[in-house]
C-alpha cells in the first residue's frame, strides 16, 4: 500500500485475537473456490509456475532468482506470443525485465507497433487522417507493475500466474486480450527489497495467523518496502533519483502504456479505483469515466466469488509522484491495486472476525483484476487508444491556450543544479531546450515573490514550453502551487472547525490528506524559476539524455558524471570544473554550489589541508564571498596541484588560482584571522528502531551517489553505550521523539551532551530535534510551541480565513455558507483551544535567514524556501543562534495546504534552524527533514556546512 495515515494504521492493530482462539477452517477462506487454471484450455509444452518452483504458488514467498528462472522458462517455451526485454537492473544488480505478451500476429510485427506507439504519443507533424489509421490499427497497451514494495510480495507472485494465463491459454477470451491489446508485464519493480523481506519471511515464518507474531514485524534493517537505499519507490516517480525507477519510466517512455496498474498490499479488503476525492487538477473528466469503466469490470470479477473490496475512500490521485499518478499524467489510465491478504502480513492472517485471510488469497485476487483489466482494455481498446492519443493531442493545445505556457530556469550562481533539475525533466520524458541567445518575456511570473513583470533571460537559461506531449505532467511537477480540489478541501475545514470547537479530551476526526501537498521542482531544488504567459521565439535545440545509465560512466561519451550525477554531454559541458591556473599562494573556491562541499570534503579525506572564510574577502583584487573555501598551496605537498583540479572536474567546481595573500582594499584577505581551518569529518549515520527509513535513506543516498562522503551507521542504541569519541559528526534522521526518547532517555542525552562539549556536532531532523527539546532531554533551549498548557482562543471559528483554504472556499461561496453552518457543533467546549499547530500535510514556506552564521555560508539570498509538515513547531532558541526563522511579517506561505487561523499563526516567529553552542561543539537542529526524499536540493548545503564547518568551529 502507499501507506495508510498513522491513525488508521494503528486501528488494524487494535484488536488482537487470543492466543489460542479458533483456528478458522479452510472452508471459510476466500480462495477456496478458486483456480489459477480455469480459463483454458491450455497448450500443451508451456511450464506451469508450480513446474519450476517446486511448490504451489502461494506456499511461500519466492527469491528474485527463481522467479527469474520461472518466467523466462514460460517465455521460452511461448515466443510465439512473449518477447523478453531486459531494461536495466536494481542497485543490487538484480536484472530487471519486461515481458511483453500479445498474440503472434502482434509479437511478429512490434517493431512496427512501437513505430505506431512513437506517433501516437507525439502527433505533431501528422494529419488527423494519419492518426486516425494509425489509431485504428493499434492494440491498446497495458502494463502490469508489480510489487513496489517489495514486502507487498502477492503482486511478485501473480506476475508468474498471469504470465501463464497469456502464454498458455486458449481460452477465447484470452485469445481475444492478446489480439487487441499489448500486455507490458514487469514482474519485480523493487526487487532489493522483495528479496531482503522474502529470505527474512521464509527463515523465520511458522505460518500462524496470529497478527502479533513476529513474523509479522519485520526488523528495521529488513523493511522490504523500500529499495536498496529506503527510498518508498513509489513516491520517486517523478523526481526519478533511484535507479529501479528510472529504468522503469524509461521502460513507460518506450512503451507507451495506455493502461497502467500498480499492484499493491495490504489493506483491510481489496482496493481498486475509482479514487478518493482529491484529484490532480491536472486531469478531466474523461479520466473519471475510464476509471469508473476499470472499477465496475473489477468489481463484477470479485463478485463472482463474493469477495469483498471497496473504492474511493482513502487513496487520492493528488501528487504526481505515484506509479499510477504519474503514468496517467502521460495519457495512460493509472491506477493502484491493493489486496489483503498475504506480503508483511505473512502467509495467514487473522481478520478481526476470526475468519483468515492468505497469502494465495492474496495472489488470486491480483490475478483477477490484472486480468479483468487486461480483457476490459481489449473490449474497449479502440476508444481507449483514440482517447490517450486525444489526451496528448490535449496536453499540446493546452499548452498554447492556458495561462501557464512556458517555463524558464536560469542557472545562476550553482549551475550544476540546475542541470541536475534539467536531467529530471528528461528523464521524465519532458522537452527542455538550452537558449542559444537571450530572449524576452512580456509577463513572467517569478517564483520566489510571484511578481509579474517584463523580462530578459540570458543565453543558457533552459526553456519548458508546456505545449509538447508532455506538457501536462511538465505542469504538474513544475507549477509552483498545485490546485486543490475543492470539495475535498471544504471536508476537511469542516472536520476542523469541529475539533477546534471539541474538549481538551475529545476524540478529534481525522483528515484524509494522503501525501504531501507541495512538490514544485524548480523550489525543491532551489533553482531560479519563472513561468510565462508568452512564448517568445526561442534559439535552441532540445536537450538529450544519455540512452542509458551505463556500467562505467567513464565509457559512456554522451554523458558525464558531475557531482554523482549522469549529465548529458552538452549540459556537463556548461559546467565549468577544473582549476584555471597554477598559483602561488592559494586555490579559492566559492561556497556557492553544492558541488563546492563535496569537493572540499574529497580534498579533507585525502590529507589536503582547507580552510573556510567566515567573513567576506579579497584575493588578487577580486572580492570573495563568506564561505570561500581556500587551499593553501605551501601548506600542502607537491601533489596538490593535480589532485585538486581532478576533484574540481568531477565536482563540476571552478577554482581560481591566487597569487598573493595581499589584500590591497577590504578588511580581511586569505591569511585572515578570520579563515577556519577544517577538520576532516568523521561521521556517524543513526539509523535503527524509531528512525525514519525513508529519512535515513534519502541521507544515505545523498551523502554516498552524490557527495561522495564516507560515513559509518550506527543503532540509535548504540549511542548510548558506544564510545562517541570515534567521530566528530553526528547524524540522526527524522525519527519518533518517543521512540529515541526511550532508548536513549537522559542518560543517553547527557552521553550526548558531553560528546558535544568536548567539540562534536550532532545535526538532528525532524521528530529527532522534537526529542532534543524536551524538557527531559534539554539539548536546546528551544521548545514546541503548544508543548505548554498555553490558552490561546484566537483561532476559534469566526475570525478571517486564509490562503489555500480561502481560496478554495471563495470558489463556491454560497452552497458553502449553508453547508458548514449546518455542520458545526452547537457548542463550543469550555476547554477547546487552538494553540496547537495542526497536522501539516508538507507544505511550502519561507524561511529568513540570518546570513551572517557560519551555517548559512554559501546562501547569498536573504530567504529559503523550505518544507514543513506535522505539528513541531519550534520556539525562538533562548540561548543558541536562531539561524533561520519564519519571518514574524511578510511573506511566509508558499505553497500546499495550510489550516486557517492555525498554521501561519503559530508558525511565524518560529525557527527552522538552530545552532545551539554547546561547550567546544554544537547542536544543529532542523525543523524538518532538509534532503526529504532525495528531491529537496536547495537545503543541501546547510546539511554540509553542518557537517564541514561544524567541527571546526
Ligand atoms: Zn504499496
Amino acid at each position: 500500500m502507499r501507506l495508510l495515515p498513522f491513525a488508521l494504521l494503528a486501528s488494524l492493530f487494535a484488536t488482537v485475537p487470543l492466543p489460542g482462539q479458533r483456528l478458522a477452517t479452510d472452508s471459510v477462506r476466500d480462495d477456496r473456490a478458486f483456480s489459477f487454471y480455469s480459463r483454458g484450455p491450455y497448450r500443451a509444452g508451456i511450464p506451469r509456475p508450480e513446474q519450476i518452483l517446486g511448490y504451489d504458488v502461494g506456499e511461500m514467498n519466492t527469491q528474485f532468482a527463481l522467479q527469474e528462472k520461472t518466467l523466462l522458462a514460460i517465455a521460452d517455451a511461448a515466443k510465439d506470443r512473449v518477447h523478453v526485454e531486459a531494461i536495466g537492473s536494481s542497485y543490487e544488480r538484480r536484472t530487471m525485465r519486461l515481458y511483453i505478451v500479445s498474440s503472434p500476429e502482434n509479437i511478429a510485427r512490434l517493431d512496427a507497433i512501437r513505430a505506431d506507439l512513437d506517433r501516437l504519443a507525439d502527433p505533431r507533424g501528422a494529419s488527423q487522417a494519419e492518426l486516425d489509421a494509425i489509431a485504428a490499427r493499434t492494440p491498446a497497451v497495458v502494463m502490469v507493475n508489480e510489487s513496489v514494495h517489495g514486502n507487498e510480495s502477492p503482486g511478485f507472485e501473480a506476475g508468474m500466474q498471469t504470465l501463464y494465463q497469456l502464454a498458455a491459454s486458449e481460452e477465447p477470451a484470452t485469445l481475444d486480450m492478446l489480439k487487441n491489446t499489448v500486455v507490458v508485464l514487469n514482474p519485480s519493480t523493487n526487487p532489493d527489497g522483495h528479496e531482503r523481506f522474502t529470505v527474512w519471511y521464509n527463515s523465520i515464518g511458522v505460518r500462524t495467523p496470529d497478527t502479533f507474531s513476529m513474523e509479522k514485524d519485520e526488523p528495521w534493517s529488513i523493511q522490504g518496502r523500500f529499495n536498496h537505499y529506503r527510498f518508498d519507490m513509489n513516491r520517486d516517480v517523478m523526481t526519478t533519483t533511484q535507479r529501479e525507477a528510472q529504468t522503469l519510466v524509461r521502460a513507460m517512455l518506450r512503451w507507451h502504456p495506455m493502461v497502467a496498474i500498480d499492484q499493491h498490499g495490504q489493506v483491510t479488503t481489496y482496493f481498486f479505483p475509482p479514487t478518493a476525492a482529491q484529484l490532480n487538477q491536472n486531469f478531466d473528466q474523461s479520466f473519471v469515466r475510464w476509471m469508473e469503466i476499470f472499477g465496475r469490470a473489477n468489481a463484477s470479477a470479485f463478485d463472482r466469488y463474493g469477495w469483498m473490496y471497496y473504492s474511493r475512500d482513502i487513496f487520492d490521485f493528488f501528487g504526481p509522484f505515484y506509479w499510477d499518478s504519474w503514468p496517467s499524467l502521460n495519457g495512460a489510465i493509472g491506477m493502484t491495486y491493493e489486496t489483503d491478504g498475504g506480503g508483511w502480513k505473512g502467509i495467514l492472517w487473522r481478520r478481526e472476525d476470526g475468519s483468515i485471510v492468505s497469502f494465495r488469497d492474496g495472489i488470486a485476487k491480483h490475478f483477477t483484476t490484472a486480468l479483468a483489466t487486461i480483457q476490459t482494455t481489449a473490449e474497449h481498446h479502440a476508444e481507449r487508444v483514440r482517447d490517450y492519443l486525444a489526451f496528448r493531442q490535449g496536453a499540446i493545445a493546452a499548452g498554447r491556450t492556458e495561462a501557464m505556457k512556458r517555463v524558464v530556469l536560469v542557472p545562476g550562481s550553482d549551475p550544476g543544479r540546475a542541470a541536475e533539475l534539467v536531467a529530471t525533466l528528461l528523464r521524465g520524458g519532458i522537452e527542455v531546450r538550452r537558449a542559444k541567445s537571450g530572449f524576452g518575456s512580456a509577463r513572467a511570473h517569478a517564483y520566489a515573490d510571484d511578481a509579474v513583470c517584463s523580462r530578459r533571460f540570458d543565453a543558457g537559461a533552459y526553456v519548458i514550453d508546456l505545449a509538447q506531449p508532455q506538457g501536462r505532467v511538465a505542469k504538474a511537477v513544475l507549477e509552483p502551487n498545485a490546485g486543490f480540489d475543492s470539495t475535498f478541501v471544504r471536508a476537511q475545514l469542516a472536520r476542523y472547525q469541529r475539533n477546534i470547537r471539541r474538549g481538551a479530551n475529545a476524540p478529534r476526526e481525522g483528515y484524509e490528506f494522503y501525501d504531501v501537498t507541495a512538490w514544485s521542482l524548480p523550489v525543491t531544488f532551489g533553482v531560479e524559476a519563472y513561468w510565462t504567459e508568452d512564448v517568445a521565439g526561442v534559439d535552441g535545440d532540445l536537450l538529450q539524455l544519455p540512452a542509458e545509465e551505463p556500467a562505467l560512466p567513464q565509457a559512456q561519451t554522451s554523458a558525464r558524471l558531475v557531482g554523482g550525477e549522469l549529465l548529458p554531454v552538452d549540459i556537463a559541458s556548461g559546467i565549468a570544473g577544473g582549476v584555471a591556473r597554477r598559483p602561488q599562494s592559494a586555490y579559492l573556491f566559492s561556497a556557492e554550489r553544492n558541488g563546492s562541499a563535496r569537493l572540499a570534503y574529497q580534498l579533507l579525506i585525502e590529507g589536503y589541508r582547507v580552510s573556510s572564510a567566515t567573513r567576506p574577502v579579497e584575493a588578487d583584487g577580486k572580492s570573495w564571498p563568506r564561505g570561500t573555501y581556500i587551499v593553501r598551496v605551501a601548506r600542502n605537498d607537491s601533489t596538490l596541484p593535480a589532485r585538486i583540479d581532478a576533484l574540481a572536474r568531477e565536482s563540476g567546481v571552478e577554482v581560481t588560482g591566487v597569487n598573493s595573500a595581499f589584500s590591497a582594499s577590504a578588511q580581511y584577505g586569505i591569511g585572515s584571522e578570520m579563515i577556519a581551518e577544517l577538520k576532516a569529518p568523521r561521521i556517524a549515520l543513526v539509523g535503527g528502531d524509531g528512525v525514519s527509513q525513508t529519512s535515513y535513506g534519502a541521507i544515505w543516498w545523498s551523502l554516498e551517489r552524490r557527495y561522495g562522503i564516507r560515513f559509518t551507521p550506527v543503532a540509535v542504541r548504540w549511542l548510548a553505550s558506544g564510545d562517541l569519541s570515534a567521530f566528530n559528526v553526528i547524524i540522526i534522521p527524522d525519527a519518533s521523539g518517543g521512540a529515541l526518547n526511550g532508548a536513549l532517555g537522559k542518560e543517553g542525552a547527557d552521553r550526548l551532551r558531553a560528546w558535544m562539549q568536548a567539540g562534536g556536532t550532532l545535526i538532528t531532523m525532524g521528530g529527532a530535534s522534537e526529542w532534543a527539546a524536551r524538557e527531559n532531554v534539554n539539548l536546546t533551549s528551544s521548545r514546541l510551541v503548544g508543548a505548554g498548557a498555553e490558552r490561546d482562543t484566537t483561532g476559534i471559528p469566526g475570525a478571517t480565513t486564509d490562503t489555500a483554504a480561502a481560496k478554495a472556499r471563495g470558489r463556491e461561496k454560497t452552497s458553502d455558507r449553508s453547508q458548514a453552518q449546518d455542520d458545526l457543533l452547537a457548542t463550543t467546549s469550555p476547554s477547546a483551544t487552538n494553540a496547537s499547530p495542526v497536522e501539516l500535510a508538507g507544505s511550502h514556506f519561507d524561511v529568513a535567514l540570518d546570513r551572517t552564521h557560519w551555517l548559512t555560508q554559501g546562501y547569498e539570498q536573504p530567504q529559503i524556501t523550505v518544507m514543513m509538515s506535522g505539528s513541531s513547531f519550534f520556539k525562538l532558541s533562548k540561548e543558541g543562534a536562531n539561524v533561520g526563522v519564519f519571518p514574524k511579517t511578510g511573506k511566509l506561505y508558499r505553497a500546499g495546504f495550510v489550516w486557517p487561523n492555525n498554521t501561519e499563526r503559530l508558525l511565524r516567529g518560529t525557527a527552522f534552524l538552530i545552532e545551539e553552542p554547546i561547550g567546544d561543539g554544537h547542536l544543529v537542529l532542523f525543523a524538518n527533514d532538509p534532503m526529504f526524499r532525495g528531491w529537496w536540493r536547495a537545503l543541501d548545503r546547510l546539511v554540509l556546512n553542518a557537517v564541514l564547518l561544524g567541527p571546526a568551529m
